[in-house]
């Protein structure tokens, strides 16, 4: 329940003075739907003002003059702005407007008097100019024009100085609150506490009160990260105080273990080893299972899945393709079938009588593990005993497919354990805010007998050699992927770029290449791309990522157009499609346009690639290249949208809450002391239970 104390923040924004009809969409759009959003919409840059005169007047500062005025130069004809000339003791002053009008100007400026103007000083032929004007006034008004007035974000309809008094709206309404932080931690950081810090926040004096590194912003930053981290220490308590069943090791995993063609690396049997002390610990798992583009991932998952059906259980895996889900059911049935845990597969394109079949063999348990797609938490789908749910490309699917697979359990049984795996190598720090709930297990080494992949970064230009040697490549038995990036504004011109390159190859290699693309039909688009994984096409051209997971050993060639276009994270990831197999492979990063040119920027981040193949530090260096924004592409992957905190500038205030939280959580888990309840009031201003973000 919300504390009263709250309420006024979490009235509507209508409630604020000025918001009517006309300015209610346009406020909900910037900050949101209530009084605490626009309260918590930061200014982003503050104008300070300063008397200035003709003579000194620097370029690029907003100045205040005293002038007298001279006289109107009305455009003669349209495009040609209107003029205000006035003048100081030491020299003109232009005042200059694109489309105004001139009564208005002229009735604000009337010749021969007196009047203080503001505004951006540009020099023309050494005399002073001002485009636009932001303040005008009478000499005795001088008060009314801001020394320092900060700036916030806008919108067409919505300018920087309506929002500001909407935002001092919401700052008066803004209750004093207990202090939720711990006392010596406070004292250390010498912060204001919150009420100051959210004044300090709408009343900049500086540029530097902008940054976020600013005592208050960095007050404000640490309240939203240890918000949304007690949300999800919350989350990871109620999971495990949820009783799941007890799983061990048996028969099957042994007979699974010995089929495998490989024996597990150190850092497989490590995971595994986390993942069954989890399985055994009667309380229920929730597991990230980490590890680059082919590090293994499936073999300790289907190991997994061997525990559980040795211990009598029923468990799931589910791919968010057909493709994928295929290939897991190919390679895994049959070993999981002889080790004595019968497999079943669910796909969307099961035939009626197929998923008749299956769906009885699930509900009667005769089923051991179901391997599939969506189709899996689809209602009609019922387990007899379901006690392990794996989610394999976990970023692929929403909170809810999640849970609704994890809700096929039978209360009698326990809560399923969920083991989710991931290649998307992001940085430590940040994973804290994506899987704060879940324990994390790393793969950090490969299966051995891989070869490197060797990787050129060329110019567009170089495309012709390229593709020679691919022929020669393609000839001697290899198969290469070919990726022609989003470039254009629009889908149609990219698809007929991708068209025309896979005609082209076709042409020049003389063998079948195949085209995958966004807008094809999932089942036609699946088809090309299991012809090429069983060898039936050796080139295949992809106009969008090809699915991630997919194995594909004799692949070796990895060709990518306009590499440029792409995070550096996505290009290791792509480029992780080859070098899976024995024999060597190559990875060509095609940069530039026409003009083959390409920024240093660009060109040191193709670099990175070229000199490293660990996923981890190509994500570190691509943060760093880029200085923070969403170079992963997180936002898109139920990564938290913060208003105040940077998770990569804020790094250590991210660590520092994290542990808060916990400690917190552990002393006081009802949050009944004083800090406690102070922490509830917190939670509440957050709200991150049912706003945004994080992993269900
Ligand atoms: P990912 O982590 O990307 O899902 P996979 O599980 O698909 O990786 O494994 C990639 C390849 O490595 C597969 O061909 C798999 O058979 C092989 N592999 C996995 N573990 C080992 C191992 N311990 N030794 C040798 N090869 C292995
Ligand atoms: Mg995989």
């Amino acid at each position: 329940m919300r504390p009263q104390i709250l309420f006024p923040l979490f009235a509507e924004v209508t409630s604020l003075k000025g918001v009517g009809a006309k300015v209610e969409p346009l406020i909900r759009k910037l900050a949101g739907p209530l009084v605490r959003d626009v309260l918590f919409l930061a200014p982003s840059g503050v104008i300070t003002r300063r008397r200035a005169n003709a003579a000194d007047a620097v370029e690029g500062e907003i100045g205040i003059f005293d002038v007298i005025v001279d006289r109107m130069i009305a455009p003669g004809r349209p495009g040609v702005p209107l003029k205000v000339r006035a003048s100081d003791e030491t020299g003109f002053v232009h005042l200059i407007w694109f489309g105004g009008s001139p009564q208005h100007i002229d009735r604000q400026l009337p010749r021969g008097e007196r009047r203080l103007v503001s505004g951006k000083v540009e020099r023309f032929n050494g005399e002073v100019q001002i485009v636009h004007p932001d303040w005008i006034v009478a000499l005795d008004k001088g008060e009314e024009i801001p020394a320092v007035e900060p700036v916030y974000p806008a919108t067409a309809g919505l300018t920087s100085r309506v929002v500001r008094k909407l935002a001092l709206g919401a700052l008066a309404v803004a209750p004093e609150l207990d202090e939720w932080q711990d006392a010596a931690w406070m004292a250390r950081q010498k912060w204001p506490g919150w009420h100051e810090a959210i004044e300090a926040l709408h009343a900049p004096q500086g540029e530097a009160d902008l940054s976020p590194d600013a005592a208050p912003r960095q007050r404000l930053a640490y309240d939203e990260l240890f918000a949304h981290q007690l949300a999800l220490a919350r989350r990871k308590r109620a999971r495990q105080i949820t009783p799941a069943p007890i799983i061990a090791p048996g028969d099957v995993s042994e007979a699974l273990l010995t089929a495998l063609p490989f024996t597990l690396t150190g850092a497989q049997a490590q995971a595994l080893a986390e993942i069954r002390r989890d399985l055994a610990s009667g309380e229920q798992m929730g597991r990230l299972l980490q590890g680059d583009v082919g590090s293994g991932k499936t073999a300790v998952a289907a190991l997994a899945l061997a525990d559980a059906a040795s211990a009598g259980f029923q468990s799931a895996l589910m791919a968010p393709t057909e493709i994928l889900a295929r290939q897991h059911y190919q390679r895994l049935a049959p070993m999981l079938e002889a080790a004595g845990a019968p497999t079943i597969l669910l796909t969307g394109r099961d035939t009626p009588a197929e998923r008749r079949d299956r769906l009885a063999a699930l509900a009667s348990g005769q089923a051991k593990v179901a391997i599939g797609t969506h189709a899996l938490f689809q209602d009609a789908v019922q387990f007899d005993k379901l006690a392990l749910a794996v989610i394999d490309e976990q970023h692929r699917f929403g909170v809810n497919e999640r849970a609704r697979l994890q809700a096929k359990g039978d209360p009698r049984v326990g809560g399923v354990h969920l083991l989710t795996m991931s290649a998307t190598p992001i940085p430590r720090t940040l994973e804290l805010t994506q899987y704060g709930e879940l324990e994390v297990s790393r793969l950090m080494e490969k299966p051995p007998g891989r070869t490197p992949i060797s990787t050129a970064v060329l110019p567009l230009a170089r495309i012709g050699e390229v593709a020679q040697r691919l022929k020669a490549a393609v000839e001697s038995g290899a198969q290469a992927y070919w990726i022609c990036p989003l470039v254009a504004e629009s889908e149609a011109i990219d698809l007929a770029a991708a068209e025309e390159r896979a005609r082209d190859l076709r042409r020049l290699l003389g063998v079948e290449v195949g085209l995958a693309h966004g807008q094809m039909p999932g089942a036609e688009r699946e088809a090309v791309m299991a012809d090429f994984a069983d060898g039936r096409i050796s080139v295949l051209v992809a106009t969008t990522v090809v699915e991630v997971g997919v194995d594909v050993p004799n692949a070796t060639i990895m060709v990518i157009e306009h590499a440029d276009r792409f995070g550096l994270a996505q290009l290791h990831q792509l480029r992780g499609r080859v070098g899976r197999g024995a024999k060597s492979s190559a990875c060509i990063l095609l940069y530039g346009g026409q003009d083959g040119g390409l920024g240093e920027t660009a060109r040191e981040r193709l670099e990175t690639l070229r000199r490293s193949e660990d996923g981890f530090e190509i994500a570190e260096e691509d943060f760093r290249l880029r200085g923070g924004g969403d170079p992963l592409g997180l936002k898109q992957s139920g990564f938290p949208a913060y208003r105040f905190a940077d998770p990569i500038r804020h790094r250590s205030l991210l660590l520092a809450a994290a542990d808060d939280a916990r400690i917190m959580l552990g002393r006081d888990p009802d949050l009944t002391s004083p800090r406690g309840e102070a922490i509830r009031v917190l939670e509440a201003l957050f709200d991150w239970k049912t706003d945004r973000g994080g992993l269900d």
